[in-house]
């Protein structure tokens, strides 16, 4: 895998590599994101792995591929971040999009709220920062206007108000055309909605982390909105291709992830397996396309399947054209709670609060 890059020299050879177009396009399910202004296909590709950030690096070349692929499957909307990468990502979005009037065929959802010193992190969603971030997003989308954009974590010293506040004025400008929140409850959602209108919510969510279901999912489906889900996959655990062999290089986060780690390892590769064989056994699919079945049966969902190889998206297909019924659900339930006798969620991902936040504490 090449080193991460951010050199402008370097992304421009990259894009220059001629596209093979091998990927026949597959019909994906489409929901709309508050009316039948923005459609999009109910499969996202995320691309903080493309960023390389966390992910043990990127390579570039097979990122664009890796878009093109999506694009190619009939995936409308990319999900991404000022964050993955520190820039690289969107910068790689941009680039993927900019010939041939690609961009106005595909919705971008990026977000604001964080900000960075070298690899360092922390919260800050405060009005300034976030008139200084959709400028630089825009910058390295080559876009004037963002589709959904999302707040990507709450900050605990700026009231929700002002941050809904700038979303607002941006929305009035034209530079966004939906809003969405990412890592907040319903009562911050709540909150954020008295000022801007909020339309999607993305938290994680996958057969392994399904705290939602308690309280956002249902808010979502009573206020209309869409999820999207993040870690559809669940960093790759649902792909069905790890054993208790399978090691991470470099800064990749599932060496920090607790369900990576034995013994807990073992008890979610057991889970993966024993859907693996009832996907099989029951619809004919892997273990992969049951994950993302089975978020887009929950209701106004949307799957982020975070992918930086082409062929990583290779089953889209097998993802639609079927359900999973009660006694299905019920039987994958089941699975579950025999297998993982030691839940553990996502909240090793949380990234530090904000400065001001730290000050006080
Ligand atoms: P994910 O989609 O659960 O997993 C992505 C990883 O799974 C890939 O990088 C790949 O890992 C592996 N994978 C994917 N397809 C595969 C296949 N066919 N076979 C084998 N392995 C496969 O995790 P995620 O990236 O955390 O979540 C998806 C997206 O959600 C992100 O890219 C991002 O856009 C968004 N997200 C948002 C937040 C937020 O705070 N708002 C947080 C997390 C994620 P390898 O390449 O290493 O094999």
């Amino acid at each position: 895998m090449r080193a991460v890059t951010s050199d402008p020299d370097q992304l421009r050879h990259d894009i220059a590599v001629p596209h093979q177009p091998n990927y026949g396009r597959a019909e994906t399910e489409t929901i709309e994101i508050g009316g039948p202004d923005i459609v999009a296909s109910r499969i996202a590709l995320g691309t903080w792995a493309i960023g390389g950030w966390m992910w043990g690096g990127s390579d570039t070349r097979s990122a664009f591929r890796t878009i093109q692929a999506a694009i190619d499957h009939g995936v409308n909307i990319i999900d991404t971040a000022p964050v993955y990468g520190f820039g690289l990502a969107e910068e790689i979005v941009g680039r993927a999009l900019a010939p041939n009037g690609r961009r106005k065929r595909i919705l971008i959802a990026t977000k604001c709220g964080l900000e960075w010193q070298g690899n360092k992190l922390r919260r800050n969603a405060s009005p300034d920062r976030i008139r200084e971030e959709i400028e630089e997003s825009l910058k390295r989308l080559r876009t004037d206007y963002i589709d959904i954009y999302l707040l990507h974590w709450p900050d605990a010293v700026v009231p929700i108000e002002e941050t809904a506040g700038a979303f607002a004025k941006l929305l009035k400008e034209g530079k966004i055309r939906a809003i969405g929140v990412s890592n907040l409850d319903r009562a911050q959602t709540e909150r954020f909605s008295q000022i801007a209108p909020v339309l999607t919510t993305q938290p994680p969510y996958n057969l392994f982390e399904r705290d939602i279901e308690t309280d956002l999912l249902p808010y979502a489906k009573e206020a209309g909105l869409v999820i999207l889900a993040y870690s559809a996959l669940c960093r790759g655990l649902l792909s069905g291709r790890m054993s208790s062999e399978t090691r991470f290089e470099g800064d990749d986060l599932r060496r920090i992830d607790p369900k990576f780690q034995q013994p807990r390892f073992n008890q979610y590769l057991a889970a993966v397996s024993a859907l693996d064989g009832f996907a099989r056994a029951n619809f004919g699919k892997s273990v992969l396309a049951l994950a993302l079945r089975w978020i887009l049966d929950q209701g106004p969902t949307i799957a982020l399947w975070g992918a930086r190889r082409p062929e990583q998206l290779g089953a889209i297909a097998e993802v639609t054209g079927w359900s999973l019924d009660k006694p299905a659900m019920h039987e994958i339930d089941r699975i579950l709670r025999d297998t993982i006798t030691s839940p553990v969620g996502p909240e090793f991902m949380a990234p530090p609060p904000s400065a001001a936040e730290r000050l006080v504490a």
